[in-house]
């Protein structure tokens, strides 16, 4: 039996499965992974100066003339097999849940319904002021105007539904994963290096709470010793194989 069979029978046998994504889940969808070395966009700006609360609190103008780009880029990518396969999973009833990093969309676009987006999303944005929320539409529209940004109706520059480096999370979708993880007999960790806390903090959450861990990520992980399966195969072919092993 290979690492991908092994997979299929934890998950027929799990009765509350939890899948968990990062970075590597979108990086099929042509979306860089940022903690990569020399990758696109961010080659040119250092990401933990541009997406940081400090920059856009600076000068939101600036941020924005940067941050149009990124928004522009993660619209125009489409989900890849693995976001697929996932939502597949869930709707066969064989990931109840699915916690992510990713604030790209992709994974409600390829299907999934039950999602915490513990980083935020781009599917909104929020003044700072009065805590109006603003629809991606009307970011991506204020955004089309020669030198556009998107505005308050009280004037103040919008933030995206995103949180940058120096915010906390949103307590919400985090307490969510918390309790998602800790109920999880199975937490199935796709394209997650899992060095970025307190995400990074989950599987052992789920560990302690007597449930297993399986890792489908390329790159190493602090866990990988305490995994019960672990396999390092591009997650676009792993996740439609494994939906395949299990008629999803
Ligand atoms: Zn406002």
């Amino acid at each position: 039996m290979d690492s991908i069979e092994r997979i299929a029978g934890l998950l027929r046998e799990a009765s509350f499965a939890v899948a968990l994504t990062g970075a590597g889940s979108s990086t099929g969808s042509g979306i860089p992974d940022f903690r990569s070395p020399a990758t696109g966009l961010w080659t040119k700006v250092d990401p933990m100066k541009a997406a940081s609360i400090d920059a856009f609190l600076e000068d939101p103008v600036e941020f924005w003339s940067f941050y149009r780009h990124r928004l522009g880029s993660l619209d125009s990518a489409s989900p890849n097999p693995a976001h697929y396969a996932l939502a597949r999973l869930e709707k066969a009833g064989f990931v109840k849940a699915l916690v992510t990093q990713n604030i790209d969309r992709l994974h409600r676009r390829a299907g999934s319904q039950n999602i915490a987006e513990v980083h935020g999303s781009i599917e909104t944005g929020v003044c700072l002021s009065c805590g109006k929320e603003y629809t991606h539409s009307y970011m991506v529209e204020a955004l089309a105007e020669p030198e556009g940004v998107p505005r308050c109706v009280c004037g103040r520059v919008i933030k995206p539904g995103v949180i940058f480096f120096g915010e906390g999370l949103p307590e919400e979708e985090y307490g969510l994963a918390v309790s998602w993880s800790q109920r999880a007999d199975l937490m199935l960790v796709a394209g997650s290096s899992l060095v970025v806390w307190p995400v990074a903090g989950l599987p052992g959450i789920t560990l302690r709470s007597g449930g297993k861990l399986v890792i489908m990520t390329a790159s190493e992980t602090p866990y990988d010793d305490q995994a019960t399966v672990r396999d390092g195969g591009r997650i676009e072919e792993t996740l439609p194989r494994l939906a395949d092993l299990l008629g999803a």
